[in-house]
């Protein structure tokens, strides 16, 4: 279903959100302080405007209230960035979507309201790192302080032409497999017990990140 989001900053990462929104077809007003950042995406987004975002009436005029989601994506000026999420959730917008500079940061604009704060830099390291110190890791998401999902591939014989009761992830490493890519396939997706793991199967598991890394380990 189409949604309608609003942008408030045109840096790199807000720039990158809008383009891929619009991408898959959704309707994206993009807003910032800066002319010369919406010339740039005049033609990209579905309306770009010049306004300041810390000028409540500005806010309001552009009916910020009523888009499905707004994604606060100021990044140097982190008073800015706490006030626009503030005024966000005061005017009524039910989901706002926060970047954060760092730790403190990302805990203030929890406080104030963001529904969701993302971390570019840092989620991206640690994801390249995680790529970086293993070669079956494929790709990595921390979801929480102790719960991650990570795409591993199986390239261990001993996990090899055998089902997934057999290999027993769920007692053996706490760990659930959600989907399996395979070169070929469909994504299989909430594979049934007695699916079999094949060479270079890639394995979606979710669990606690310890268990996720005792899994890696062993593989390698
Ligand atoms: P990125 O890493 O995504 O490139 P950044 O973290 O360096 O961005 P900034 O460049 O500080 O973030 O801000 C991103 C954009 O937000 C800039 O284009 C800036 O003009 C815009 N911006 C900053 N404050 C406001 C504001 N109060 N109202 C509207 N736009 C703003």
């Amino acid at each position: 279903m189409k949604q309608s989001f609003a942008i408030i900053g045109l840096g790199r990462f807000g720039a990158s959100v809008c383009t891929t929104l619009v991408e898959t077809g959704q309707e994206v007003l993009a807003i910032d302080r800066d002319e010369d950042r919406v010339n740039e995406y005049m033609d990209i987004a579905t309306h770009a405007v010049v306004a300041n975002a810390e000028d409540e009436m500005a806010l309001r005029s552009l009916g910020l209230r009523n888009f499905d989601h707004v994604i606060i994506a100021i990044g140097e000026d982190i008073q800015a960035s706490i006030l626009v999420t503030l005024m966000a959730k005061e005017m009524g917008v039910k989901r706002v979507t926060a970047k954060a500079q760092n730790l403190y940061h990302a805990k203030v604009l929890e406080k104030v309201g963001a529904d969701h704060v993302v971390h570019p830099e840092r989620d991206m390291g640690e994801r390249v790192a995680h790529h970086l110190i293993s070669k079956n890791i494929l790709d990595y998401l921390e979801l929480s302080e102790e719960y991650s999902i990570a795409e591993i591939r199986i390239e261990n014989h001993k996990f090899v032409d055998r089902t997934l009761l057999e290999l027993n992830l769920r007692q053996r490493f706490g760990l659930n497999v959600v989907a399996i890519k395979r070169e070929g396939v469909k994504l299989i997706v909430s594979p049934s017990a007695d699916e079999m793991v094949r060479l270079n199967d890639t394995l979606f598991v979710i669990g606690e990140t310890v268990d996720v890394e005792r899994f890696d380990e062993i593989m390698n």
